[in-house]
């Protein structure tokens, strides 16, 4: 044999050894429950996060408290005996359920210090009466979803390496190790090769999606607060709809929106919070000022119905960070949209025309 045959022959040995642990390996499937075990650590709650983090705000190093994104108090107001139901994902039955959840935990994140929580003076009056009070709700409403974000990312990064962990270790057992002595003697470590698996993809695309939703929010926050310093509007711009009702939904939203209507489209990144305060609900948009034109002109069209129905499609498209009164959803929520949030997977949903 000469030189090249005998290469020849080795990585065809090679070759045919790959493709077999390839075939051996994806013929492993994890259980339902080793992934929902991995995926999911039993007591994680997203609407009430507790972490050792800093504060939000630039520069400061002091750890964050547990903060509210909506006033506890303004919160006690318009609840249902301290309560008010959220959507949770149920694991057991892969499905949204409404739960309830008590003020003192609703929407809470490690957000600022005890310093600057004070910097949120609305929420004493219970009251936005200046375009500064207007500003720290809308970096509140931003800080909440870059914290929300990057935790659910730590998480979901911890799990998918478990995941694939727990892949790795069952292929070696189930193929009794047969690849494993003869990578060894190439040294060649296992961890080392990557087969392609089409949830592993799926994944690594979820959290390729999700660092684009922090970086945004980063982004964001960085313009917010330089307004607050500032005290104008230079790179964000807020639209104030109010409706002279106290509605009791408290919903927050960052990342794109589309809003459409006859030959206009907004779709870009933004801001969305509903709030109720005390004779009003305000919902409260705000993107870059160079969007703001297109956007103020399309919320301008918006009639008090056509916002009842907007604040409907949120809930369900567009944020699941969001909170309700228990009499007010089963009294004032149409049958549909009861139906839609009580019989989904995950939300938000896809708009169906999308
Ligand atoms: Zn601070």
């Amino acid at each position: 044999m000469s030189k090249e045959e005998i290469v020849n022959d080795a990585s065809m040995f090679l070759n045919s050894m790959f493709d077999e642990a390839h075939k051996d390996y994806n013929s492993i499937e994890l259980s339902e429950s080793d992934i929902k075990g991995l995926i999911y650590s039993s007591k994680m709650n997203f609407h009430s996060f507790s972490e050792n983090r800093k504060c939000s705000v630039k520069f400061c190093r002091k750890k964050a408290v547990n903060s509210h994104l909506f006033q506890e108090s303004i919160l006690k107001k318009n609840s249902q005996n301290g309560h008010y139901i959220y959507p949770s994902a149920d694991l057991n039955k892969r499905q949204i359920k409404l739960e309830k959840i008590g003020v003192n935990k609703a929407l809470t994140f490690p957000g600022f210090c005890i310093t600057h929580e004070n910097m949120f003076e609305y929420e004493k009056k219970e009251q936005l009466n200046y375009e500064h009070e207007l500003r720290t709700l809308v970096y509140k409403a931003i800080c909440y979803n870059h914290v929300y974000w990057d935790i659910i990312y730590k998480y979901s990064e911890d799990s998918i390496t478990a995941l694939v962990d727990k892949k790795h270790k069952q292929f070696e057992k189930s193929t009794n190790n047969k690849y494993k002595n003869l990578l060894d003697s190439l040294g060649i470590e296992i961890k080392k090769l990557h087969f392609s698996d089409p949830r592993h993809k799926n994944l690594k695309q979820h959290l390729k999606e999700r660092k684009i939703i922090i970086n945004d929010s980063l982004i964001f926050k960085k313009l917010a607060w330089k307004d607050i310093e500032s005290n104008k509007n230079e790179n964000l711009k807020s639209y104030v709809i109010e409706l002279d009702t106290i509605i009791p939904i408290f919903f927050s939203y960052f990342g794109n929106l589309t809003i459409k209507n006859d030959d206009l489209t907004f779709d870009d990144k933004a801001c969305l919070i509903i709030h109720p305060f005390k004779e009003s609900t305000k919902l409260i948009f705000t993107t870059t000022t160079n969007n703001h034109v297109i956007l103020k002109n399309l919320l301008n069209r918006l009639t008090p119905e056509l916002t009842w129905n907007f604040i409907l499609s949120s809930l369900v498209y567009i944020s699941d960070n969001w909170l309700i009164n228990e009499e007010f959803y089963n009294k004032y929520i149409p049958v549909g949209v009861k139906e839609l949030l009580e019989s989904a997977v995950s939300l938000p949903l896809t708009p169906p025309n999308k």
